[in-house]
């Protein structure tokens, strides 16, 4: 291997700096050169590259966003796509891809594999926690940090004015950000995928769970942790609905992309780290089509496919954590 390329793509995530610089870090350590074409698969289409060496990247690791930019290519997604670029890796004389993003990269990653003969390697690079094959993606962390945050702040002030607030937070189409930041913040109640895909909640449940925790404790604050996607017309709608109940203020407070931004926490650039090493170190072994990832703090791949096609199970301890022992209006088990 003597040129590997390397792109971010899909939604951004704190940490994918840091993860390319270590890609670079650990190629220019083993004399393999590095080349970022920018925008994704997009740049791959337009033949948008930049050279990238220890200078370009010496001091990104503590930065969200990407240096090479990140985007969505409709494109890239025929095979006249995958072919033209294909044709672009080629021409830059590139042996080996990389690729930092979500399931919907990885699977432009297998779409590339059927015009592309080299090793193609996938770093997991979402907040969203939900790919299989991997404890934690980059990103992750950060952004329940940064939903925690927020949650401590809405506490302050629903407290004080005993309201309830309906924090959204992202995650797509899982829970991994809400039930984290719920359980870091003491949040009262959250709405997962995961908690209503066999029995959706209604609007009469979450009114019976305010007033019920209202009964048992008097004056007090109530936040709940909303999951996008999981209630029609989101938190805003939410907050309506359940205020013309309750006669009382009920405000929605949206997170939205304040959670891709920020400075990325240890725990993530240190997994950035580590994986864009394991990367580099996979292509040189000829390895191809998987995603590198981390299992119990142990490096390990995983079929590319596997990782939107296997679902990640989140936590039955943490659920019932939240649901049932911290939940505010149920009787502690013991006494049951
Ligand atoms: P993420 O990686 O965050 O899940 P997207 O789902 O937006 O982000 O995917 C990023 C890009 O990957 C898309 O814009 C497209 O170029 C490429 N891609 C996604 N799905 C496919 C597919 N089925 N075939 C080919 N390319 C795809």
């Amino acid at each position: 291997i003597e040129r590997i390329a390397v792109i971010t793509s899909g939604g951004d995530a704190p940490g994918m700096n840091a993860a390319l610089r270590a890609v670079v870090l650990a190629a220019e350590h083993d004399g393999i050169d590095v080349v970022g074409f920018r925008h994704g698969y997009e740049g791959l289409l337009n033949n948008d590259y930049m050279k990238l060496g220890r200078h370009e990247v010496e001091h990104i690791l503590q930065y969200s966003g990407t240096i090479i930019k990140s985007a969505r290519s409709e494109r890239f997604k025929s095979d006249e796509g995958g072919i033209e670029a294909a044709r672009n890796l080629d021409a830059q004389h590139v042996d080996a891809f990389i690729v930092i993003g979500g399931d919907g990269s990885f699977r432009g990653a297998n779409h590339l594999a059927k015009f592309w003969q080299g090793p193609i390697i996938g770093i997991p690079g979402t907040i969203d926690n939900d790919l299989y094959g991997t404890d934690h993606t980059i990103g992750y962390d950060t952004a329940v940090e940064t939903a925690m945050d927020a949650l401590d702040k809405i506490r302050d002030t629903a407290e004080a004015m005993d309201r309830v607030f309906i924090v959204e937070v992202m995650g797509r189409n899982a829970g991994y950000i809400a039930i984290s930041s719920a359980m870091a913040s003491g949040a009262e109640r959250m709405i997962l995928p995961e908690l209503q895909k066999d029995k959706p909640l209604t609007i009469d449940a979450l009114v019976k769970h305010v007033e019920g925790v209202n009964r048992v404790r008097g004056d007090s604050s109530y936040v709940m942790v909303l999951c996008e996607n999981q209630w029609p017309g989101g938190a805003v709608r939410l907050a309506e609905q359940l205020e013309d109940r309750l006669n009382f203020p009920c405000r929605p407070c949206l997170l939205g992309h304040v959670q891709r931004g920020g400075r990325p926490t240890a725990m993530d650039r240190i997994l950035a780290t580590r994986l864009g090493v394991y990367a580099v170190q996979l292509v040189q072994e000829g390895i191809t089509g998987v995603m590198a990832g981390i299992e119990r703090n142990e490096l390990v791949t995983t079929p590319l496919e596997d990782t939107w096609v296997k679902r990640k199970v989140l936590s039955q301890e943490l659920i019932d954590i939240q649901t049932k022992w911290f939940n505010p209006i149920k009787k502690d088990r013991h006494k049951a």
